[in-house]
């Protein structure tokens, strides 16, 4: 009975009844690249546009006072979507990337020198690495990888062990890898840490949008996602942190709106959240997002997760079944709805290409993770990613269409010649 709703939905999407270049109805498994917007996101970004969108903060006019409360109930919605302690714990930022470069160039650059660690893991997003790359090259501090095992999984101990060793000052990892699938204990892992005075950083963008987070449960230090994942819209995330350390950290951006007095000597930094939102901010995205976030929570974030995972175990079991084609992650009781895999003898574009010849939406390459797939021994995969107006058929279309590109680009029995 709970799945219905999440079947009904794909109502609330208008681009999931359009077929593809091929004539083909479209089946979108490139959720964890980007989701769909249901109407109702539109619909609110519409609304602000036509009827009341001004500049925030600043005016006082009836316009500008309707868009600021409209701004700031939208972070009140993402303040309790993420069960953040206070509002102004949650900063708006162009997205993951943007909330991560926030904090190596604010947090890490005041407490971060020459000789420090940071440990990160190796299935990373690179959103989750080159910043803290850059970092490096300002301050001279080193970089820490943990290591999956076989099972692509990475255990306490390791976390417990290389915390030890490298007594580092940050520990910043992916709660849910994007290409792996895994889903890491990040409230275990953010203990282990604390045990060892790092600050936590969680890279949630493929976490927030799939399950309930609670960033308090988690007691992370500093959580990012972006509102396009989660069918918001693009150019808007989020950046938590706690008030502390938000407060102890330096502005990032200068500008408009994020200081309290300018003079010619000098200026003195806004209060939270104006602090780090200098400019105009995102406000019609804000809105966007807001109303995304009220569209999932309705669906229920437990019947999404229950409903991607199995998905996922069907096409996971499928993939395994099937012969030359090798799964690129653990088992799906380790992971949420995504599945990568590689097919003997078929490069992974021309497995995406085919499967768009049906229809099919799915992601080629490294997807960011180029550390990841160097570690593997792989240059690329293809990945399928569910979100909740996916449906077991979809699946089934995906396994039958990846069948018939088998046989069409590596049919058995006809190896190459050798020269
Ligand atoms: N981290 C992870 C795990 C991701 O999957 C992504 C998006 N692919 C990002 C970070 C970066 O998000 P964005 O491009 O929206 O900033």
């Amino acid at each position: 009975a709970t799945l219905q709703p999440l079947l009904d939905s794909r109502d609330d999407f208008p681009v999931l009844g359009r077929t593809t270049a091929s004539g083909a109805p479209l089946v979108f498994l490139d959720n964890a690249a980007s989701t769909q917007r249901p109407v109702a996101v539109i619909e609110a970004m519409g609304d602000c546009y036509r009827n009341y969108y001004a500049n925030v903060h600043r005016g006082i006019h009836t316009l500008s006072e309707e868009s600021t409360a409209a701004y700031e109930q939208s972070r009140t919605v993402a303040a309790n979507f993420i069960g953040a302690a206070v509002d102004h714990e949650v900063i708006f930022t162009a997205g993951a990337t943007a909330s991560i470069n926030t904090v190596a160039r604010t947090w890490g650059d005041t407490n971060i020198g020459p000789g420090d660690v940071i440990l990160l893991t190796i299935a990373e997003h690179h959103a989750n690495i080159v910043p803290w790359q850059q970092l490096a090259q300002r301050v001279g501090c080193k970089i820490e990888f943990l290591p999956i095992d076989d099972d692509f999984l990475i255990s306490d101990e390791v976390v417990q062990a290389a915390l030890q060793k490298h007594q580092p000052k940050l520990f910043a990892f992916t709660a849910a890898s994007n290409v792996l699938g895994t889903e890491n204990p990040v409230k275990r892992w953010t203990k282990i840490a604390h045990d060892h005075d790092a600050i936590v950083l969680i890279d949630a963008a493929q976490a927030v949008p799939h399950r309930a987070v609670n960033v308090q449960d988690w007691d992370a230090d500093f959580v990012v996602f972006s509102g396009h994942k989660v069918c918001g819209p693009t150019g808007i995330g989020v950046l938590y942190g706690k008030q502390t350390l938000l407060d102890a950290m330096p502005p990032f951006l200068g500008g408009g709106a994020m200081i309290d007095e300018v003079k010619t000597s000098g200026f003195t930094t806004a209060a939270l959240p104006d602090k780090f939102e200098a400019g105009t901010p995102p406000i019609a995205e804000a809105i966007g997002l807001a109303a995304a976030m009220q569209y999932v929570s309705e669906l229920g974030l437990d019947n999404i997760a229950n409903h991607e995972h199995r998905m996922c175990e069907r096409a996971d079991a499928a993939l395994r079944s099937m012969d030359g084609v090798k799964v690129i992650g653990p088992t799906p009781d380790k992971k949420g709805g995504i599945v990568s895999f590689q097919v003997d003898r078929i490069h992974a574009h021309d497995v995406s290409q085919g499967l768009d010849h049906d229809g099919i939406a799915v992601r080629a390459g490294h997807h960011c993770t180029m550390p990841l797939h160097e570690y593997l021994g792989v240059t690329a995969t293809s990945r399928a990613s569910f979100y909740f107006y996916n449906t077991m058929d979809e699946v089934d279309q995906f396994i039958e269409s990846l069948a018939k590109v088998q046989k069409k680009f590596a049919p058995t029995g006809r190896r190459r010649k050798r020269s």
